[in-house]
């Protein structure tokens, strides 16, 4: 017998406890809701949970990614290679430095930046790549690190579907020279909006700290205690990038949860696996050896030839049952701004296009009931066609 769900299993869902609640409610009747002491608090719980020298807070991992741009020094002339399958956050933190992004291929299974392409990308304008651990698995960090080293390029990682990864015993955050993460809803730490930066570099950190509140001299949140008023100066036209109390209360304990919601979102990526294994689908690539994968987004890829759907098709069968679903992502290069200012084809990154025709993200979060994930897993079965 077929039966459907009665409410929306909307995509991305976060998992929001009490004690989130409590400490927003606490931050409220504190009256200090902007940039104090429980965004120091966070900044330390995730500077010692990524093993990192720094980790400052911001309001996004955009901003994160643009604040690292501009303090490796990158602008105008520059070239940075990162990659099309990205979100356009990736990108457009490139373009507003002033430097130029230059997109290399994926591989088709990992769906991740391809080593070998970077190197022959690199032009004596090249001054950073730029990698992203798509889904939660870590890129070749060794080959790209080794790359940068050879060739002086700084490494800025987009981190923001990589919190909990780990690169052959090195978590991610502690590899590149600066890292960004995001705690955007959808992301596996939350915070609503928000970011971090993570290097081990002292300079960096301290031009993070400088650029993210306006280019203001003062430790960002010193300003703000009641040590009575001191005066500011302006050292650099900074920008208006500094993570809020009341965010930080919710990822204080988004984090402390962090290892037990990997933990089930390893459940559900297996439980999928095993579903899905006699299907016509693709599957995510088995993990590489000596890492570990954040489980952020679990991806199917649906070929219309040996699904006899397409990937629209199937999202909107699923979406018929109630089962929300994403695209992560159509390719920057396919998006029209970045065709005509770049003159990008779908055939110049042909892994990138093939991935951006069939790549749908089925529900991952860790507030999955079974009975959701025995949803997903019957609607998806049901989608395709025997
Ligand atoms: C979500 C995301 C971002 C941007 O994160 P925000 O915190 O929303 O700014 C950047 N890159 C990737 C790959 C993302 O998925």
């Amino acid at each position: 017998m077929i039966t459907m769900r009665n409410d929306y299993l909307t995509f991305g869902a976060p998992s929001i406890e009490q004690a989130e609640i409590d400490e927003v409610v606490d931050c409220l009747r504190s009256g200090w809701l902007g940039t104090g002491p429980k965004v120091a608090r966070f900044e330390e719980m995730f500077r010692q949970y990524i093993g990192s020298g720094h980790a400052m807070a911001v309001n996004s991992c955009t901003a994160g990614l643009h604040l690292s741009m501009i303090a490796a020094g990158l602008g105008a002339g520059d070239e940075v290679i990162t990659t099309p399958m990205t979100f356009c956050a990736t990108i457009n933190s490139i373009i507003h430095t002033g430097a130029t992004p230059v997109l290399v291929d994926c591989d088709r299974d990992t769906q991740l930046i391809d080593p070998q392409r970077i190197e022959k990308a690199i032009t004596p304008r090249t001054r950073a790549i730029v990698p992203v651990h798509l889904c939660g698995r870590p890129c070749d960090m060794d080959a790209i690190m080794d790359l940068a080293s050879r060739y002086g390029l700084a490494v800025i990682e987009d981190a923001a579907h990589a919190i909990e990864a780990v690169y052959k015993g090195r978590k991610v955050g502690t590899i590149g020279h600066l890292t960004a993460f995001s705690f955007y809803v959808t992301k596996n730490v939350v915070t609503g909006e928000g970011g971090m930066v993570t290097t081990g570099d002292n300079e960096l950190a301290d031009k993070i700290k400088v650029y993210a509140l306006h280019g203001l001299s003062q430790d960002a949140w010193k300003r703000f205690s009641d040590d009575g008023y001191k005066h500011y100066q302006v050292v650099f036209p900074g920008f208006k990038y500094n993570m809020m109390d009341l965010q930080a209360a919710i990822g204080l304990h988004q984090l402390s949860r962090v290892t037990v919601t990997l933990k089930r979102r390893n459940e559900i990526w297996q439980a999928y696996n095993r579903a899905f294994a006699d299907l016509p689908l693709g599957l995510p690539a088995p993990d590489d050896p000596d890492t570990v994968h954040a489980r952020h987004l679990y991806t199917l890829m649906i070929d219309p030839d040996r699904c006899g759907i397409t990937r629209d098709e199937f999202m909107e069968r699923l979406h018929r049952r109630n089962i929300g679903t994403g695209v992560h992502y159509v390719g920057v290069h396919l998006h029209p701004y970045y065709r005509s200012l770049y003159g990008y084809r779908p055939e110049d990154f042909p892994n990138a296009t093939w991935i951006s025709e069939r790549t749908v993200s089925i529900p991952l979060s860790p507030k999955l009931s079974d009975a959701d994930i025995g949803d997903v897993i019957e609607s998806v079965r049901m989608a395709i066609p025997e």
